[in-house]
């Protein structure tokens, strides 16, 4: 007999129909003689009505009141659900998130879980009922008792939280699609169902857009190893597992806050060329890594700020055994990248050979903003200037001095409580389970982002720490950071641009906060811009694959669509591009990957 948690997202429980097609589902599995704990969102769209009721009466309600309202949703559910199973003869009770003792930070609107007491859930189960619980909502561990909740799509973290409290044996999120595709299929009606993707990829997709799972469910699965497993709620249809190591057997006190860092990597085997002064315009990224692919040179890092009048700086990693072959390829194209033709400006190729990469690996790191601002703070203490900035689901990457390498690696190691033994470079990450015919196995796209650019910060060590401490303190997630490749000198002390994207909500408190820190430590400007998408590809097996960026690029510029930013980490590349563009560049990225299928026929809600 197996313990299952079943999750229901909103279209799951729509209707009357629905509710009953799911106690008939809850029911069938109960009898085959496992024990069912079921968690469900709120009714149809009844989180996003909530929200624009609260909007009607306040412009900026308080987050507590807010979390007050939207439990609400969650609470109907679970009683209706309940009922529909009593009706059906199968014992039921529903449980509000604080009747089960979810516990939570008293942090409103985006609560981690702290821990779940299980005694009156297992009580319950042991009696034969199937316990209906409210996802999405907790109660905070302070003596107020506060109703939380974890964020909008945070019923997929509650039910692979309880799957994990409880050691259930699999953790089912039945939604409206077949499982995960390779991209979203409302936009790419012939995205392809997988049959499994692995954690990492998935944390990535979920993060950068795929609303199919919160990145924090995923987070959970891969620390906890919850076999997860995505389906759809109208077929019996197998769905899409989400594969995730052994369990290294953590605590489940501190659910979501537990060590998010489980190690340091570094490479010292690495050099960086940078181009300054290219052309902003639709190719120009494509060009050149188009030629470089062609010279099978595999690019590690690569980014490209935001331009400074009509031009752009890209710069990218690669391997110094091959730093020749691409330092002939970028030196033998930059005449042909003039930003103004006819003059004679032209771009500037430049080569640091005694570069690092450090990197801190582990899930969850943008989600938590306060673990990069970790890494930047000790950084900026040990003395060590970051001179580019990777970030993803699953690792933060700085490239340094090499020189400052051990120094670096040591008070990392320290700082996040890791053993300091190690002091050699980890092998490169095993590869992907899974025999994909394409290096890439996901695109997403996030059309709910805007960027934030500062201008002229001083170029010392210390300058990410602050801003990104400054970020983390207002709980601020940043996805990609960019610093500008140009230095301007302003009155002598060399300045650069610092560009990142954040989640749109909170873009305008953001640049307010950010302006007031600026006057006081003499940064430049603090620019939006909210008319952004970002559009991006994840897949373990472009490790090691030249050319995957480069047909990235090359499908953006065919269609003439204009890349404002790159940033890439090891399994993913993300490109913004301007907003109106979003939809179209993900489709022809889809396509140029060759990711459709013929097959779009996935029941509809
Ligand atoms: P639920 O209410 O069940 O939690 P969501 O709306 O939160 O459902 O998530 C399911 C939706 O995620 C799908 O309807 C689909 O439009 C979207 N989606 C985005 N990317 C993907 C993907 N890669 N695979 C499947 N669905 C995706
Ligand atoms: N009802 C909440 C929302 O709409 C939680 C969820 O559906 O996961 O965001
Ligand atoms: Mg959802």
């Amino acid at each position: 007999m197996a313990l299952i948690v079943q999750k229901y997202g909103g279209s799951s429980v729509g209707t009357v129909e629905r509710i009953q097609a799911v106690a008939e589902r809850v029911l069938k599995t109960q009898l085959a003689g496992n024990s069912v704990v079921v968690v469900v969102s709120a009714m149809g769209k009844t989180t996003d009505g909530l929200v624009k009721l609260a909007q009607e009466i306040s412009k900026n309600p308080s987050r507590r009141e807010m979390d007050m309202l939207l439990a609400t949703g969650e609470q109907v559910s679970i009683a209706v659900v309940s009922m529909a199973l009593q009706e059906l003869g199968q014992a039921a009770i529903s449980m509000t998130g604080a009747q089960v003792g979810i516990v939570t930070e008293a942090e409103h609107s985006r609560a981690r879980i702290l821990h779940i007491e299980t005694e009156r859930l297992q009580r319950h189960i042991n009696e034969g009922k199937v316990v209906v619980v409210a996802g999405f909502q907790g109660v905070s561990s302070t003596e107020e008792l506060e109703i939380t909740t974890l964020g909008r799509g945070g019923s997929d973290t509650s039910a692979v939280a309880l799957a994990a409290a409880l050691g259930a044996d699999f953790c089912e999120i039945y939604t409206d699609v077949p499982g995960i595709l390779t991209t979203d299929p409302r936009l790419v009606p012939q995205a392809q169902l997988m049959d499994e993707i692995n954690c990492d990829e998935m944390l990535e997709l979920a993060s950068l857009g795929a609303k199919v799972l919160h990145p924090r469910a995923v987070e959970i699965a891969k620390n906890y190893g919850v076999p997860l497993v995505v389906r759809s709620s109208w077929t019996d249809a197998p769905g899409t597992w989400v594969t995730t190591p052994k369990p290294i057997g953590r605590e489940l006190i501190n659910l979501e806050l537990a060590r998010p860092v489980e190690d340091v990597e570094f490479d010292t085997d690495q050099a960086r060329i940078a181009l300054l002064r290219v052309p902003d315009k639709p190719g120009v990224a494509a060009r050149l890594f188009g030629e470089i692919a062609r010279q099978e040179v595999d690019v590690d890092l690569i980014i490209q700020s935001i331009h400074e009048g009509n031009s752009n700086d890209i710069a990218f990693t690669v391997m110094t055994p091959i730093l020749k072959k691409a330092e002939a390829v970028a030196a033998a194209i930059s005449p042909a990248l003039r930003s103004h033709p006819g003059k004679s400006e032209e771009a500037e190729v430049l080569i640091e050979q005694n570069i690092a990469k450090v990197s801190i690996v582990g899930a969850g790191m943008i989600g938590r903003p306060g673990v990069a601002a970790k890494m930047f703070i000790t950084l900026a203490n040990a003395g060590v200037n970051i001179q580019m900035i990777s970030t993803s689901e699953v690792k933060v990457s700085c490239v340094i001095n090499s020189i400052d390498c051990d120094k670096a690696v040591k008070a990392l190691r320290i700082a996040f409580e890791l053993p300091t033994s190690s002091t050699s470079p980890l092998p490169p990450s095993s590869p992907p389970p899974h025999s994909s015919p394409s290096p890439v196995r996901g695109v997403a796209l996030d059309m709910n982002q805007a960027r934030l650019a500062i201008r002229h910060v001083p170029d010392r060590p210390g300058m990410a720490a602050k801003l990104f401490g400054l970020l983390a303190e207002y709980n601020v997630s940043v996805d990609m950071i960019i610093q500008s490749q140009r230095c301007h000198v302003i009155n002598g002390i060399p300045t650069r641009d610092i560009a990142f994207t954040i989640a749109r909500m909170d873009a305008e408190s953001t640049q307010y906060m950010l302006q007031k820190a600026a006057s006081e430590y003499g940064w430049g400007e603090v620019v939006l811009d909210s008319e952004i998408a970002k559009v991006s590809i994840v897949g373990a097996g472009m490790v090691g694959q030249p050319g995957v960026a480069a047909k990235m690029f090359e499908a953006l510029a065919e269609h003439q669509i204009n890349i404002q930013m790159i940033a890439t980490s090891e399994i993913k590349i993300s490109c913004v591009v301007e907003k109106d563009a979003g939809v179209k560049a993900l489709q022809v990225i889809h396509e140029a990957f060759e990711l459709a299928g013929v097959d779009s026929s996935y029941p509809k809600s």
